[in-house]
C-alpha cells in the first residue's frame, strides 16, 4: 500500500513538473524562459533583447516585440540576430 501511494505521489509530481515546463514553453516572457529552461543561444538572445527593452523575469514591457523588431541600434552585436524580425534579414551561417 505504501509503495502504491509513493508511486502515485511520484507520478503526480512528474506530471506537475511537465505541466510547469509546458506552461513555461508557452510563456511569452523570454527573460523568465531563459532562466527557467535549458539555456540556448536563441533563448539567450531573446532574453537579452527583451531585457534591453525593459523586460525582467517578472515584468513584460508592453510592445517589447515591436520595439525589438524596430531596434535602431545597428552597432549592437545582436542587431542582426535579434528576434521578431522578418526572416529574410537573417544572414547566412
Ligand atoms: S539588438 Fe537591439 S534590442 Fe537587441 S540587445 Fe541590441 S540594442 Fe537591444
Amino acid at each position: 500500500m505504501k509503495k502504491i501511494i509513493s508511486t502515485i505521489s511520484h507520478n503526480h509530481l512528474a506530471s506537475h513538473h511537465l505541466i510547469q515546463e509546458a506552461t513555461l514553453m508557452r510563456n511569452h516572457n523570454p527573460v523568465e524562459r531563459f532562466f527557467a529552461l535549458a539555456p540556448s543561444r536563441k533563448r539567450a538572445i531573446e532574453a537579452m533583447c527583451a531585457s534591453c527593452m525593459g523586460c525582467t523575469t517578472n515584468h513584460l514591457e508592453e510592445g517589447f516585440k515591436n520595439e525589438i523588431r524596430n531596434c535602431s541600434s545597428h552597432s549592437c552585436p545582436l542587431y542582426l540576430f535579434r528576434p521578431y524580425k522578418k526572416s529574410e534579414n537573417i544572414p547566412p551561417q
